[in-house]
């Protein structure tokens, strides 16, 4: 069933005990959006927890509303109700997957073109540049005051999707969005700072070694992140966050790949890129498996790296 904002909103009010689940790999709109979205549950006196696969990465470990947030579902209670905010799919709920789906009441709270509705309760607005746009409204309509908290985590959320309101997914709601944070008391200065102007030392490590084996075709570049490459780097897996970018921001790429040799060795995640008017999430990423928006989207091909690149790379050509 799809339901707008406040009926949601009125949904939820009806439980007490509620998990609010990020996707795997939690980008700054999955943690920050379900961070808000759980500090604004509790402000109502429910038990809720942000159940973030993995954690929330490194460098985001600046936010405030840490406490709520559980890495391994590993909840202090038994939820009754589950709440997917930015999850594209069932299977990007990684490892909390059948947590989700042990709940009695799921609802899905997302911005994914690709979207199944894969909750008994949908609110999916593809319009939306980030899911941290609904997630404020929903705060709204939940009848809470907007903390200093809710406003950063939610500031992150919407910055991070748009690469700190650059991308073409940007509009004026995303703007006023990010007012109302601001009005709240988030700090841009530092939350930016810490996202796009501080990095460690291995992240640029390993920046620069994907980014030396850089792969050239017509409007199409690719790099690949490796397992030795993580190690050389002594790297995080988050640290792979916006490696993409650099490919798709060289003059004449219209769709860029970055993929990630996993940790098996056995399969391999692509980050996507495109401009317009390439779709990479319909023409690339769902086709194989994968999902996500227009111009950014993704897909973990179950195959050794290069015989993945080979996969993914044969529907790009096909495309361009
Ligand atoms: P990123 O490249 O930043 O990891 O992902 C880009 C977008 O695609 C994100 O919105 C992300 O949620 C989505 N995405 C990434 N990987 C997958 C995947 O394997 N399946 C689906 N359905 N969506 C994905
Ligand atoms: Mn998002």
């Amino acid at each position: 069933m799809n339901v707008t904002i406040p009926e949601l909103a009125g949904w939820l009010k009806g439980f007490d005990d509620i998990a609010v689940f990020g996707h795997r790999a939690p980008d700054g709109d999955a943690c920050g959006s379900c961070a808000a979205v759980t500090l604004a549950l509790r402000a109502l006196g429910k038990r809720a927890c942000a159940c973030l696969p993995g954690g929330m990465p490194e460098y985001l470990r600046f936010l405030p509303g840490q406490e709520c947030v559980v890495a391994d579902g590993d909840l202090p209670f038994a939820p009754r109700c589950a709440l997917a905010v930015d999850v594209s799919a069932p299977d990007m709920l990684g490892d909390d997957r059948a947590l989700f789906e042990a709940c009695e009441a799921r609802a899905v709270l997302d911005h994914h073109e690709s979207n199944p509705f894969f909750g008994q309760v949908n609110h999916v607005e593809p319009e939306r540049a980030a899911a941290g746009e609904m997630a404020l409204l929903l705060i709204k309509a939940l009848g809470v005051a907007l903390t200093k908290d809710m406003a950063s985590c939610l500031f992150a959320a919407v910055s991070s999707d748009t690469g700190n309101f650059n991308y073409s997914n940007t509009t004026a709601e995303t703007f006023e969005a990010a007012a109302a944070c601001v009005r709240a008391g988030a700090d841009v200065d530092r939350i930016t700072g810490y996202i796009y102007r501080t990095r460690t030392e291995a992240r640029t490590r390993l920046l620069g070694l994907a980014l030396a084996e850089l792969h050239r075709e017509g409007k199409v570049a690719w790099a690949c992140v490796t397992n030795a490459m993580f190690e050389r780097a002594g790297a995080l897996r988050c640290d792979t966050e916006r490696i993409v970018n650099y490919l798709i921001e060289i003059e004449g790429v219209e769709i860029a790949a970055l993929a990630t040799e996993q940790e098996d060795g056995a399969s391999a995640k692509f980050s996507l890129r495109s401009v317009a008017p390439y779709n990479v999430a319909r023409d690339v990423a769902q086709p194989l498996g994968g999902g996500g928006h227009e111009r950014a989207a993704g897909i973990t091909i179950h195959r050794p790296l290069a015989e993945a690149v080979d996969v993914v790379l044969s529907r790009v050509r096909e495309v361009v």
